[in-house]
């Protein structure tokens, strides 16, 4: 059989699908809770087309394919017939449905169609969550090697590779890309900052996304003059320093290997909690799955980098000043983070207190469309146009409507996403973090400010007027 997407591993083994299928499948059911959930959904007779109207790839194609409940159907059908006893008994009467190439070939494509947002399941009257069983399909699928290889390729890197990490940095390179920001974070903002690496007894251990060491310069050096400015007890660890975890979008399995990484090195480190940064599927991954893979109630407690933020600032250690980010700001929810998380407030009055122009974008938190380059979709460059043209078409309206120049988007993915989505829409608007703005905004304590010299330039360099 013929594989149709070019981005799967082209050394998949296609030989036998349905048996192999069947059979993942049953060893998934047996060793995990999904069957109530597909149990509930399979059952489930009404078609109110509700979903329909809440997905932003559905509102983009309109077509039969991208229906949220359609797409369920998918594994449900084949739930139903071999996993059920009604389904058992109506094809040994002969008839109902076959699993075929086809099917699961179909279910390869359209499972990566939907980005996991989770939009659908807040607006569907029975609570189906038709992320979850995306989810669940692209798992089945992964044991079967039917994963976009930018995602298979990264996680393998990450859990059995030389570096560690899904871009493949080795540890020299991470270090020395701190010592570069130490000194531009001088030179552009005239602020001391550290960052420390294997620091046994730190409060925290802090996993960045690590793409953001090679592409988001501003949110580290923001992450550190915090941690700088409020005396924060952190360190970076050399044994795992990437929060990302596509185990998420495609296979609890690695899920549990990722979190676990985690959970070892802060033991490693004799550290008490995770710090994750700025992303939002590494927050979500780490904070429901660590308790649940590593100890439950002893697993070590997991924070956001923004949550640190706004407490700190809340505590009279962080100061920040009023109103000096001049351009029209707004804020993209990432879905990890405020549909599938739990923090929408926090980074809003940051905004509202250092911006002079902050407007929302509408919907917005729990209820604001995904960037379209969720699920990992993000990583799989082959899909560009897919997921700019039609899954960020709905984000695309709602950043223009905002008339900003700045769309806050504090998730290395939505980052990516969303600047692709801008460029691709001719939208006069860039993309930032939260921390790349506090950067600008940060009253810093005399022990951080460095005294200025002719070569260096003026701390506010970085702050643009409307
Ligand atoms: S999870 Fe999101 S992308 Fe997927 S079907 Fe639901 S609304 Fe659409
Ligand atoms: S919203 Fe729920 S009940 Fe309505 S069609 Fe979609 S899955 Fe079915």
């Amino acid at each position: 059989m013929a594989i149709s997407c070019s981005y799967y591993l082209e050394d998949c083994d296609t030989r036998e699908l349905p048996r192999r299928f069947l059979e993942a499948f049953a060893a998934i059911l047996s060793h995990s809770n999904y069957a109530p959930v597909l149990d509930a959904a399979a059952r489930m007779k009404a078609r109110c087309s509700r979903c329909a109207v809440s997905c932003q790839v559905y509102q983009a194609t309109g077509e039969l394919r991208d229906i949220p409940c359609e797409r369920s159907e998918l594994l449900l059908k084949v739930y139903r017939r071999y996993f059920t006893l009604s389904g058992n008994l109506k094809a040994r009467l002969g008839g109902g449905f076959v699993l075929t190439d086809e099917h699961i070939n179909r279910m390869a494509e359209d499972f990566y169609r939907c980005t996991a947002c989770r939009r659908c399941k807040f607006d569907c009257p029975m609570g189906i969550d038709h992320g979850l069983i995306t989810h669940l399909g692209r798992w089945i699928l992964a044991e079967l090697g039917l994963t976009p290889k930018a995602l298979v390729v990264a996680t393998r890197e990450q859990l059995e590779g030389k570096t560690l990490n899904t871009s493949a940095i080795p540890v020299p390179a991470m270090k020395d890309t701190c010592e570069f920001l130490v000194e531009d974070c001088e030179d552009l903002h005239g602020l001391k900052i550290d960052f420390p690496v294997d620091v046994e007894g730190a409060e925290y251990v802090f996993f960045a996304a690590v793409s953001d060491y090679l592409m988001e310069p501003d949110t580290l050096m923001g992450n550190a003059a915090v941690m700088m400015a409020t005396s924060g007890s952190w360190t970076i660890g050399s044994g795992d320093f990437d929060g990302i975890n596509y185990g998420l979008f495609y296979s609890d399995r690695m899920l549990d290997r990722i979190v676990s990484a985690e959970v070892a090195e802060v033991k490693r480190l004799k550290a008490k909690k995770i710090l994750i940064g700025e992303c939002g599927h590494a927050s979500r991954s780490a904070k429901f799955f660590v308790p649940t893979f590593c100890g439950g109630d002893k697993a070590p407690p997991v924070v956001n980098i923004m949550e640190y933020t706004y407490d700190q600032w809340q505590a009279g250690k962080l100061k920040l000043k009023k109103g000096v980010i001049k351009e029209r700001v707004t804020y993209h929810d990432p879905c990890n983070i405020s549909r599938s998380g739990w923090i929408t407030e926090q980074p809003r009055e940051i905004l509202k207190h250092i911006c002079a122009d902050f407007v929302e974008m509408t919907p917005n938190r729990e209820d604001n469309y995904c960037c379209g380059g969720g699920g990992g979709t993000v990583s799989v460059d082959e899909i560009r146009e897919f997921r700019t043209l039609i899954g960020g078409k709905t984000k695309a309206e709602q950043i223009r409507r905002t008339g900003a120049k700045i769309c806050v988007s504090p998730c290395a993915n939505c980052k990516k996403q969303v600047a692709e989505v801008c460029e691709d829409h001719k939208l006069d608007c860039r993309v930032s973090g939260l921390h790349d703005l506090i950067l600008l905004a940060i009253d810093a304590p005399d022990f951080m400010k460095i005294p200025k010299s002719d070569e260096n330039e003026p701390a506010d360099a970085g702050i643009k007027e409307a």
